[in-house]
């Protein structure tokens, strides 16, 4: 009996909440002029969130977040620089998904900064935009900003530059993305709490004095930290800018190269950031995992699946987060754009999938390329740089696995690629040598990745992104509102509506 009225109470209450969620959603379809409004449909039970937590994966759409969990099911996949393995992405276990489209307002396949102006604001904007509309008449504001102004502490945190497309959509307006130090310099007028990840890459170039963006943040009363028991050292209730070591984009470095040093991680960022930013007022924070699309570029599956790894360690940060304070938190995570065209599949293993051979990997595209650039001048002769694609990549050693075996075609392939990357002399502008080497990469090492990933089963299509929808993925307080299909200007209506930040 006791389990019965148990049982019917909860179905009665099931009944009772959907007839007053149907109910809400008819009320804000009769407000609208413009036909039923679907984009903000909140459940009647829930509360507005104090805690909003908004994550977007560079370059990630569903083949990024399914190549990593394929890669993390071989147990030894993160084992490779003696890190920890973690199974399953934490993304993957929120109970509302949705999809969006990403298009641009002048453009069917979106770059970064049009689709962070969508993401951050909810308008359409022009390729190479920040947060201003198409004909830069207007700055659009953004959702940190409104966040800001109902007097929520605000946090931006990315591994890449923090003037980046992407995370400057949230502080910036600018015509184009290229005015790194324009948008850097906006970082104090922002006001905004908390600054980490990646350097000001505007501090690197334009001849700008290399002090000028630090002396601007210091002078407005951010404290400058660059290692974890720095920024571990700064109060709640300061403002902070951290960040790490860099590479030459002034970004983090790639996670798989990253692993096993003191480097802060993108998780370090995300958890100080709420021991920052946490007060009675509430908080948004914006966390990007940067570099899954620099590595989805240069088709190099391995090192963007580490870089999404990083990126959902940190959404597991928030998820700790929202765990004590469930009725009060939002987390949304989606992706800006795919990149790459990564397919899980490839023409010539047919129905075959070998994704246990990525874990031989043992180093980045981009850090593999400076090595084979150090070979230029007779360092290396094709049988040891064979040898040593054997140590780094696994690729043609067949003690580790028979799959690795290279056939005519991949040496043939390799060794054309590698007299390229000593020799030079081959024209990126003629159609063949573009499709094997994309528009900038080291011929060589490439090729080591495109093979690699091919014995994997995984395929490229492009050097660039792709206009393939992106998965949204929500939790906690307004998260039902992000079920469905829609576009990518209502992931920010949605949140901006969840939050009442408007
Ligand atoms: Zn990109």
């Amino acid at each position: 009996m006791e389990n019965n009225r148990k049982h019917r109470s909860f179905f009665q209450s099931l009944l009772l909440g959907l007839m007053m969620s149907m109910l809400v959603v008819s009320i804000s379809g009769c407000d609208e002029d413009d036909g039923p409004d679907v984009v903000n449909a909140p459940s009647a039970t829930d509360k507005t969130p104090k805690y909003i937590f908004f994550f977007i994966g560079d370059g990630m759409a569903s083949p990024q977040v399914n190549l990593t969990e394929a890669a993390l099911a071989d147990p030894n996949f993160r084992l490779v620089n003696g890190a920890i393995t973690l199974g399953a992405l934490n993304l993957q276990h929120f109970p509302i998904a949705g999809m969006a489209t990403t298009h641009a307002e002048d453009r069917y396949i979106t770059g970064s900064a049009a689709a962070a102006t969508a993401l951050a604001t909810g308008h359409k904007t022009s390729i190479g935009t920040i947060s201003k509309n198409a004909a830069h008449t207007l700055d659009l504001k953004t959702m940190a900003e409104m966040a800001k102004e109902k007097g929520m502490k605000v946090g931006i945190v990315s591994s890449v530059s923090i003037d980046h497309a992407t995370p400057a959509c949230f502080y910036a307006h600018e015509n184009t993305r290229k005015n790194y130090y324009e948008i850097a310099s906006q970082m104090d007028d922002s006001g905004f709490d908390y600054f980490g990840g990646g350097y000001a890459k505007g501090n690197l170039s334009n001849g700008v004095p290399a002090y000028d963006i630090e002396t601007q943040m210091a002078n407005a009363g951010y404290a400058i930290v660059n290692t974890l028991a720095q920024l571990k050292g700064v109060q709640p209730g300061d403002k902070c800018w951290a960040y790490t070591d860099y590479d030459g984009s002034a970004a983090l470095y790639y996670e798989i190269d990253r692993m096993g040093t003191d480097h802060v991680s993108l998780a370090q960022f995300t958890q100080e950031g709420i021991r920052l930013l946490d007060n009675p007022d509430g908080f948004f924070m914006m966390v990007e995992g940067g570099k899954v699309d620099w590595a989805c570029h240069a088709n190099d599956a391995v090192s963007a699946t580490h870089d999404m790894v990083a990126f959902d360690d940190a959404i597991g940060i928030a998820l700790d987060f929202y765990n004590q304070h469930p009725d009060e938190t939002l987390i949304v995570v989606t992706g800006d754009h795919e990149c790459g065209g990564l397919s899980l599949g490839y023409a010539f293993t047919g129905y075959g999938s070998a994704f246990s051979l990525l874990k031989h990997q043992e180093i980045s595209y981009q850090e593999y390329s400076e090595i084979v650039d150090g070979w230029k001048g007779g360092g290396k002769t094709f049988e040891e740089a064979l040898d040593d694609v054997k140590d780094r990549f696994g690729l043609g050693d067949t003690t580790k696995d028979p799959a690795f075996a290279l056939t005519a075609n991949d040496s043939t392939r390799l060794e054309t690629a590698f007299n390229d990357s000593m020799n030079g002399g081959f024209d990126r502008n003629d159609e063949e040598v573009f499709l094997k080497y994309g528009p900038y990469y080291d011929p060589f090492t490439v090729t080591v990745t495109h093979i690699l990933n091919e014995k994997a089963g995984i395929s490229w299509t492009s050097y660039y992104h792709t206009g393939v929808p992106v998965p949204v993925y929500a939790i906690g307080a307004g998260a039902n509102s992000f079920s469905g299909s829609y576009d990518n200007t209502d992931v920010a209506k949605k949140i901006i509506a969840a939050g009442e930040l408007n």
